[in-house]
């Protein structure tokens, strides 16, 4: 199991609480977006394109903490950008940690073994690493050489010094299932606590057009990235949201289930669909069309969606809230995936390069600013 016990519990009786009350639109995990800058510009990302005078900006820490109240969900996941670029990132962690809520803080890990002395290790506190793969798959992924072995050392420092570390990996089209099983067993004898992973947005800012999964290619490559795993690994998410990347588990979108709070207000619809912004969590409930959302809609944006916020939400939803769900949960949790040998793999998928690209200047300086 990649959660502790005390986490599931938490996250349980929360959504037990929503459905005896009868509470139809609940988050479970706030994402909150303290700022855009970072210091790396990978090929796949759609967070940082913004113009410098709101790159520059960082989210007061009132605000954030004002968003994590108002929003009530259990867990607080805090990508970006590069949060440890926020200077005042170690409060907002902190006032998270003493509401009791579970926080996972995404980082590229460049800067965070130096980052460490601002942090106390907690139950409460994760460092959600990103991690695209071993060291070839990793350095092209993030456009730089060098930043895996970075990466690494900071994961074991943190681990060292008591805190709780998972890896987070965005996997595209050209993901080699061989290579990725190699490296989750890297990652679980590195100590890792879980693993998330999850294709990637087709964003239309990212830089790297080319290489954005299908549903169906979803499907193959998590199919021979998961089957028959190895009893070892780990991952710090639902089994059914796992399923449901190999194409064995059914989920529609549930989109305010992760909602997202930046500097611009609460993010319509989704984490990753930009349409318009509210100054409250309430009038983004009440004033967006939920039903255009999802695959089921038929909205272009959404059919080729098999992200982790928005399904995430709804295979926690089934867990804990149908009993469907609860035994297949079970199942999986004590049993395993059942073993398949019937598949018929699809081809290896060619070894392909991203186009290259450079990091912008301005993003070094802020990253050798920051040292
Ligand atoms: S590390 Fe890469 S994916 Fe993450 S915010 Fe920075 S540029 Fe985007
Ligand atoms: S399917 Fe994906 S893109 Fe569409 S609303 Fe859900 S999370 Fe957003």
């Amino acid at each position: 199991m990649g959660v502790p016990i005390s986490q599931m519990w938490t996250v349980a009786s929360y959504v037990l609480g929503k459905k005896l009350r009868g509470v139809q639109r609940y988050p479970i995990v706030l994402m909150l977006e303290p700022l855009f800058r970072c210091n790396l510009a990978c090929a796949g990302c759609g967070k940082i394109q913004y113009p410098s005078d709101i790159l520059k900006q960082n989210m007061p820490v009132d605000k954030a903490l004002a968003a994590v109240d108002e929003c009530g969900a259990p867990i607080v996941s805090i990508p970006g950008g590069e949060p440890l670029l926020h200077p005042q990132i170690h409060e907002i962690v902190e006032g998270i940690v003493a509401r009791k809520k579970y926080v996972y803080l995404c980082t590229n890990a460049i800067l965070l073994e130096k980052h460490l002395h601002r942090f106390k290790p907690s139950k409460y506190l994760s460092f959600s690493v990103h991690v695209d793969g071993l060291r070839e798959e990793h350095d092209e992924a993030v456009c730089r050489d060098g930043v895996y072995d970075v990466a690494i050392a900071g994961v074991k420092a943190a681990i060292e010094q008591g805190f709780r570390v998972t890896t987070n990996t965005t996997l595209f089209d050209n993901a080699d299932p061989v290579r990725y099983r190699a490296f989750f067993d890297a990652m679980t004898d590195l100590g890792v606590e879980g693993m998330m992973i999850s294709p990637g947005y087709s964003y239309e800012k990212a830089p790297d057009q080319d290489h954005f999964l299908k549903r169906e290619t979803t499907k193959n490559i998590f199919r021979r990235l998961l089957d028959n795993p190895d009893r070892r690994w780990r991952f710090n998410q639902s089994p059914l949201f796992l399923e449901f990347l190999k194409g064995d588990w059914d989920l529609t979108c549930t989109p305010w289930g992760n909602p997202t709070y930046n500097v611009f207000g609460w993010q319509k619809p989704c984490y990753l669909l930009q349409e318009g912004y509210t100054e409250t969590f309430q009038e983004l409930l009440e004033t967006t069309e939920w039903d255009n959302y999802g695959i089921q809609s038929g909205n272009s944006n959404c059919q080729d969606c098999m992200v982790h916020c928005g399904h995430e939400p709804t295979a926690v939803d089934q867990t804990f809230g149908s009993l469907r769900g609860f035994v297949r949960t079970a199942q999986l949790t004590l049993f395993g995936a059942p073993r398949r040998n019937d598949r018929t793999p699809p081809p290896p998928p060619e070894k392909t390069i991203p186009a290259p690209h450079r990091q912008p200047q301005e993003l070094v300086q802020l990253e050798a600013s920051s040292r």
